[in-house]
């Protein structure tokens, strides 16, 4: 099996969907994070999607790789990594809250991590589809933020390892990721109120 067929037969739609933030009702529906979906309109089987809405279709890769924008061999490397397939190490808590891990860098990744994956589906769901059309608040977020999110996950990602410690002490030593942690906290209750 290579790595594309290992990860596919170990994490399934629906799995990927949750863990990524989305609400999937027992029938497997969900709102499309593809196109501007108010009802559920994507269809979640065990090896593919389908949108009814945009006509959005694929494998968990696919979905994963268009989410987050990355290339299919990254979206790999992401579901491995998310989801522990094939690593002596052991899955990231995400999100995590309760007991934050001493790890500051880990710790900073989870809370960035997760505030992206909120901007990325902000992006896609509040974009304004004519140019004359007033700007949804959070969509202005996911503008403001991504750019500096993305930058802060390539320090603490990158292989300059003294730079993601530095990275990591600031953004804890500053409490911007206490604040951030809390904001997103608020923001998943919101979600589970709305579900
Ligand atoms: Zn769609």
């Amino acid at each position: 099996m290579n790595q594309f067929e290992s990860v596919k037969a170990a994490v399934n739609l629906r799995q990927a969907a949750e863990h990524y933030g989305l609400t999937v009702s027992r029938n497997g529906m969900t709102c499309c994070p593809f196109h501007k979906d108010q009802h559920p309109s994507m269809k979640l089987n065990e090896d593919y999607f389908y949108c009814f809405g945009c006509g959005a279709s694929g494998d968990v890769i696919d979905f994963t790789s268009r989410l987050f924008g990355l290339s299919p061999y990254a979206a790999v490397r992401k579901l491995k990594t998310d989801f522990g397939i094939g690593a002596e190490h052991e899955p990231l808590p995400f999100p995590i809250y309760a007991e934050p891990p001493r790890d500051r860098e880990r710790l900073c990744i989870c809370v960035l991590r997760d505030y992206l994956r909120h901007l990325r589906i902000w992006q896609l769901r509040y974009r304004p589809e004519e140019p004359g059309d007033p700007i949804h608040p959070r969509f202005a977020e996911a503008m403001k933020a991504l750019p500096t999110v993305n930058h802060l996950l390539d320090c603490l990602l990158g292989n300059d390892l003294l730079l993601a410690r530095q990275t990591a002490e600031a953004l804890c030593r500053e409490g911007h990721i206490r604040q951030l942690s809390e904001y997103l906290k608020i923001l998943s209750e919101k979600e589970r109120e709305c579900a």
